[in-house]
């Protein structure tokens, strides 16, 4: 830990330092075993930004590969300054490679990218553009996905929307993590303490002037899927789970539904059978029927209570900041 903060505090000393005039755009790469698509990721990297007059600093993180992935990025690395790399310890999750490079880029900017060139460098450059017309946030949202199965694009399509629906904050619909943060955003994120780091929410999360570019999406470029459905899920879940509060609010909900339909019911019968008509030889069933009902929805009720409380001291240990602050002229603000 004390070596990560060093090497923060050296990274912002270098932007400190460097010369004003050029401003530079870290393009933040994480891979797992993509020994064939690091190449080309490279030269289209670098044939992009030959035209922008932009510096580009490529951040490569190695999340636990056993291919020949990072001795490329390491021989790329002595000939090309530009190209910078951090190797993990083990395989930490997709997610956590990016937070090390967001951690430890120098740029102006970054833009995180796949390795696998789903994500066509080419849209950088239009990204840039937003990000100089003032945008700190800017998504690249899916037209189109190619190569991948129905079946993910499907789940994928539904998934964004009914995130969207559940959680208070505005999500970009179909953007995944290829994106331009601002330094200002950037430092924003970094400030997130959070283990369960679900990017694209956060991104959106942490407001600033947001805006989108489209692309298409292209199939991967050679190598296989390190996102198989069961990864997906989780990550969903895991999104669910770290933005909303819906799933418990909606057991309390059917916990206060079931409780109500079968308490007006059973009493509803008792007058029934008691004073309005006889009773039928199944009235003990009925009755029990209905208590049983009655007792699980209590407990689900009860359960949802508990899971408002939960909620409220998950949300105390993420640790988010209450606000942030894009601009101020208040002495003593960091911003
Ligand atoms: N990746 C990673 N660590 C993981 C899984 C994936 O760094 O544990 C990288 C992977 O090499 C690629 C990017 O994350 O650069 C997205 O993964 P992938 O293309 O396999 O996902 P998909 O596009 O199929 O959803
Ligand atoms: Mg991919």
């Amino acid at each position: 830990m004390q070596g990560l903060q060093a090497a923060r505090r050296t990274a912002t000393m270098e932007r400190m330092n460097r010369d004003s005039e050029t401003k530079r755009v870290s393009v933040i790469v994480p891979f797992l075993n993509e020994q064939e698509n690091l190449p080309l990721l490279y030269d289209r990297c670098t044939q992009v930004f030959k035209s922008q007059e932009e510096e580009l600093e490529l951040v490569f993180i190695d999340d636990g590969s056993s291919d020949g992935s990072l001795s490329w990025v390491k021989q790329t690395a002595e000939k090309d300054p530009t190209v910078k790399y951090i190797q993990l310890s083990r395989n930490f999750g997709h997610q956590r490679a990016i937070t090390s490079g967001m951690n430890l880029c120098t740029g102006d900017a970054a833009v995180i990218i796949d390795a696998d060139l789903q994500d066509p460098p080419e849209v950088i450059a239009e990204m840039i553009v937003k990000w100089k017309e003032g945008f700190e946030v800017v998504h690249a949202v899916r037209s189109s996905r190619k190569g991948e199965s129905g079946l993910k694009k499907l789940l994928a399509h539904i998934f964004y929307r009914l995130l969207s629906k559940m959680t208070e904050v505005d999500m970009v619909v179909d953007a995944g993590d290829f994106r331009l943060l601002d330094r200002k955003a950037l430092d924003a994120l970094n400030s997130m303490p959070e283990q369960h780091r679900y990017m694209r929410g956060l991104a959106s999360w942490i407001g600033f002037s947001q805006t989108t570019v489209e692309y298409e999406r292209d199939a991967r470029h050679a190598g296989v899927t390190k996102y198989p459905l069961i990864k997906s899920i989780s990550l969903a879940l895991n999104a669910i789970t770290s933005f909303s509060g819906t799933p418990l609010r909606f057991i309390f909900y059917m916990g206060s539904v079931l409780c109500t339909l079968s308490l007006g019911l059973a009493i509803y019968l008792f007058i029934m059978w008691n004073f309005i008509q006889s009773s039928p030889q199944h009235a003990g069933t009925t009755y029990l029927t209905l208590a049983i009902f009655f007792v699980s929805g209590l407990q689900m009720l009860c359960m949802g209570i508990l899971g408002q409380y939960l909620r409220r001291v998950f949300d105390e240990i993420k640790n988010r900041p209450l606000y942030l602050i894009k601009q101020t002229n208040c002495e003593g603000a960091t911003s």
